[in-house]
């Protein structure tokens, strides 16, 4: 016989037993488990991008497979100067990668066109007027733990993210670059 004085409540038994979540948390746990950045990098900030795919990082344990192709990628880490030619590119390149899709500026010249933003005619004062940034990472040139700490930020980023809202950040984006190409 059971007795029911010693029985766990009901919320003691759903508490131990049950999880609850939602389609947004579910989702947004496996976006930020597995972000797969785009092999990608115009100058020398991508060094240190590079650095830390190496071992010494242990850059797979946040669940990171660097691809080669933009199809395969839902995240870019824009490493390197943007110049005004190449910027056409880098618009496709994110274009191509399936929603949804995150993106982190890095370093100076990506952020605000860096030792070029005085007086270049040719290098693109921010990445962001091209597409939507999610993290900046400022530096000349951030080190790998700055890669990683912006990653981190964009991991905190994600897992507040909700799915309707961010199909709608990404519709006005399309509709930016329909107006501006
Ligand atoms: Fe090179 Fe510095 Fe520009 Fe990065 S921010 S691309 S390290 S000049």
């Amino acid at each position: 016989l059971i007795n029911p004085i010693a029985r766990p409540s009901v919320t003691q038994e759903l508490s131990e037993n049950v999880i609850l979540t939602t389609v947004d948390d579910l989702h947004n746990w496996a976006r930020l488990s597995s972000l797969w950045p785009l092999m990608y990098g115009t100058a020398c900030c991508f060094i240190e991008f590079a650095a830390l795919i190496g071992s010494r990082f242990d850059f797979d344990r946040f669940g990171l497979v660097p691809r080669s192709s933009p199809r395969q990628a839902d995240l870019i880490i824009t490493a390197g100067t943007i110049t005004m030619k190449y910027a056409p590119i880098l618009v496709r390149l994110y274009e191509q990668m399936p929603e949804p899709k995150y993106v982190i500026a890095m370093g100076a010249c990506t952020i605000t066109g860096g030792m070029f933003s005085a007086d270049s005619p040719t290098a693109v004062r921010g990445v962001d007027k091209l597409i939507p940034v999610d993290v900046y990472m400022p530096g000349c040139p951030p080190r790998p733990e700055a890669v990683i700490d912006a990653i981190i930020k964009l991991r905190k980023k994600i897992s507040n993210d909700a799915i309707q809202e961010r199909g709608q950040i990404q519709q006005s984006h399309r509709f930016y670059t329909r107006q501006h190409n």
